[in-house]
């Protein structure tokens, strides 16, 4: 990993007495040391990467309380490892993004379900739904429900982050059951401030080791014929004993108001968003209180039958605060109404919607039309949504003033080595028209948007290659499948490339292989150059393929377009049956950019000679026509008024922001453009033979009557 967390770290080491300030997934981290965890794991992913990442940093703190981690290679890897609290009383915490590595590690998942655990297992999900979000929207809900593992979903602010993480532990064991903690981006990102302890060992750890296994016993499997009294175990022990503890520690939270004649009854997630828009219309303060009373579910699986028949029993109407679909709360709700022959009427989805994130604005609607609908006794529910028309009424109009914003899609960093690839795989199209191209997870899902729009399918992490199973075989020309070298060890090279050379598979991919996985963070993966503990592993991608059987393999530096595209050609039309693995080599620029500029300050502090390579355009040369901007879509590469007055059309040019990859150039090169770009050397800390060349050159330069330039400092 590139980036450092020394600083947030020391936050790890706070004690009692102590504060802790900073945002809620470090909470989260500090919440597990403070709760005695012997193992932690994990697979990177926005928005709990960070959670990985301080704890990789925090290798001292890990080995003065012998708690073990694991960076693990995927999320089913990661689930897996709960297994350890099966058996013996080790507490254990892993993390990953949600839905998509809650699908990769829904196999282990299930068998660690199936049995139960002592040790409290704990999964941190990066509910990763929403605005900003990166992934298909859908809940985790869905697996707390079929799998039997408990949802927490606790309010986003510190305090209840940190006593939901510890008391997780304790429902956990309790119940024997592995939970599953939900935290929106927001809540990840939330700061705030709460009051330390100290860390504490885990009862069994790496420092204080279990003597040997337990005796054998079968029922720990998840296998027949066990498997069918755990399901019975599931319901009739594991069920009402987490019902008990979550009433007996009051996990849920109720806000008294005094409209008692309706209710709320919210996510713990979203708490603070209901808590704001009520304040917004009056009905609330800053510090919580609230003026409706609500029902606050730090778990949301499962509802505990008595807290809501207490909250709803007397009330005219309550309204279901739940985010995305289907109503699995609301429904329950229902249910348990019905059962207990409680006549209060349930809103909730229609009055907000079904799909999408409960922002401000649709809570401020959704609670405006719940008012009206109710019209609680002690409020004028309509000069409420009159009001609330007001707060929001600008905005139509502030949008058709502006008219429509020009979409800002994500894309490549400055100087990325995977655009080259797509500016090859533009050019080789060019001659060989469009192929299939399956698309897959990571950076390089950028070249979706424009300037590249490449890409017909998106089925998940490392799937590429598999995605073109069937296309294959039904398309003329070969499809090209896409995939990073994160991608590669997560997934694909057992999904992609042992199934493609398993079943003689004639498609081409193309592996990034640039070091890390740079989307979710720069975090090291087994083909990195280095690793958390130093030396590399030596774990090669081409040598994996070579011993895999795969026979046709080039490995391409990414910045050479013309190779490149000579490889894709190749690699399109050889008569060469078999897969054809073109690995496009060019380390993270981001990456190599934090380590030179640390490395250039160094150097420039003891003031040493240090370079840095710019490109420009020759505003006397550029015709305007900008294909090198099409072909390469790089962010530093832009326009700029012709200096030309007989010329309107504006002019490439290159910003200050250029870190010199050298593709501008490349592709004006590849694509027989124009010969407008030039490469420039920027060097401080000058020597004596720097200078006297700069003389030499403005001398020349001056004999043919040029503009000699700047002088060297
Ligand atoms: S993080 Fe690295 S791989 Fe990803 S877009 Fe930026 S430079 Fe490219
Ligand atoms: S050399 Fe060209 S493509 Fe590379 S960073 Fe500079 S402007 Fe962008």
């Amino acid at each position: 990993m590139e980036r450092s967390f020394k600083k947030e770290v020391q936050e790890l080491k706070l004690g009692d007495g102590e504060t802790f300030h900073g945002e809620g997934i470090l909470a989260v981290t500090k919440a597990l040391l403070q709760s005695g965890v012997s193992y932690v794991g994990g697979y990177q992913g926005a928005p709990v990467s960070h959670l990985l990442d301080v704890l990789v940093d925090a290798e001292d703190i890990m080995s003065e309380l012998g708690v073990h981690l694991e960076t693990c290679s995927n999320e089913a890897s990661a689930a897996a490892m709960l297994g350890a609290s099966i058996n013996y009383p080790l507490r254990g915490a892993v993390t990953w993004k949600s839905i998509v590595g809650t699908n990769v590690a829904a196999d282990a998942l299930s068998n660690l379900a199936s049995p139960g655990v002592i040790g409290g297992a704990m999964i941190i999900l990066g509910e990763d739904y929403g605005e900003g979000a990166s992934v298909i929207q859908e809940r985790s809900y869905a697996y707390a429900l079929k799998s039997s593992m408990w949802l927490l979903d606790p309010r986003p602010d510190l305090p209840s982050i940190v006593r939901t993480v510890e008391k997780g532990f304790e429902l956990s064991e309790a119940s024997h059951t592995p939970v599953m903690l939900e935290l929106r981006i927001r809540a990840c990102h939330a700061t705030g401030a709460f009051a330390a302890k100290n860390n504490r060992k885990g009862v069994v750890s790496g420092l204080d080791k279990l003597p040997g296994p337990p005796r054998f016993e079968y029922g720990r499997l998840s296998h027949p014929p066990v498997t069918f009294s755990q399901e019975r175990l599931k319901v009739e022990e594991r069920l009402p004993a987490a019902r008990n503890f979550i009433r007996e520690h009051s996990l849920n939270e109720t806000v008294v108001g005094d409209l008692n004649d309706v209710g709320i009854i919210v996510m713990g997630g979203l708490t603070n968003s209901v808590l704001r828009a009520l304040e917004r219309m009056g009905l609330a303060d800053v510090f919580g209180t609230s003026r409706v009373p609500m029902l606050v579910l730090n778990v949301v699986y499962p509802l505990v039958p008595e807290e809501l028949r207490a909250f709803c029993a007397g009330k005219s109407a309550v309204l279901v605060v739940e985010e995305g679909y289907p109503d699995y709360i609301e429904q329950a709700v229902n249910v348990e109404l019905r059962r207990a022959d409680i006549n209060t009427r349930v809103l909730g989805k229609g009055l907000l919607p079904n799909a999408g994130e409960y922002a401000s604005d649709v809570l401020l609607e959704g609670l405006a039309a719940f008012l009206q609908e109710t019209r609680p006794k002690g409020i004028d529910a309509d000069a409420i949504a009159k009001t609330v028309r007001g707060q929001i009424a600008h905005k139509p109009i502030a949008a058709a003033a502006l008219g429509p914003l020009p979409p800002r899609p994500p894309a490549f960093c400055t100087g990325c080595p995977e655009r080259p690839v797509f500016s090859a795989i533009k050019l080789m199209q060019r001659e060989l028209g469009p192929t299939h191209i399956s698309a897959d997870i990571g950076c390089h899902s950028f070249a979706t948007f424009a300037p590249f729009s490449l890409g017909n399918s998106i089925l998940g992490y490392g799937m590429s290659l598999a995605s073109a199973a069937a296309v294959t075989p039904n398309m003329e020309k070969r499809p090209i499948a896409i995939m990073g070298d994160g991608g590669f060890w997560h997934n694909g090279l057992i999904t992609g490339v042992a199934s493609n050379l398993f079943n003689k598979g004639d498609g081409v991919l193309i592996v990034m292989q640039n070091g890390y996985a740079s989307a979710t963070g720069q975090q090291y993966i087994p083909s990195s150059a280095a690793s958390k503990e130093g030396p590399a592993p030596g774990m090669g991608i081409e040598q994996t393929l070579r011993v895999m059987g795969v026979k046709w393999l080039r490995t391409v530096r990414t910045y050479n377009v013309s190779t490149m595209v000579k490889t894709l050609k190749e690699a399109m039309k050889t008569a060469e049956r078999g897969l054809k693995v073109i690995i496009a080599d060019g380390e993270c620029q981001l990456a190599r950019q934090r380590r030179v500029r640390a490395e250039d300050a160094e150097k420039l502090k003891r003031g040493e000679r240090v370079t840095r390579t710019r490109y420009g355009v020759d505003d006397e040369i550029c015709t305007g026509d900008h294909s090198c901007i099409r072909l390469s879509g790089c962010p530093s590469l832009t326009v700029k008024p012709s200096p030309d007055p007989l010329r309107t059309d504006p002019v490439a040019t290159v910003i200050e922001s250029c870190v010199g990859c050298g593709l501008c150039g490349e592709v004006a090169h590849a694509a027989v453009l124009c010969p407008s770009f030039y490469r420039a050397e920027i060097i401080r800390n000058a020597t004596w033979r720097d200078r006297l060349k700069h003389r030499l050159r403005q001398r020349v330069i001056g004999w043919f009557g040029g503009y000699a330039g700047e002088a060297a400092t």
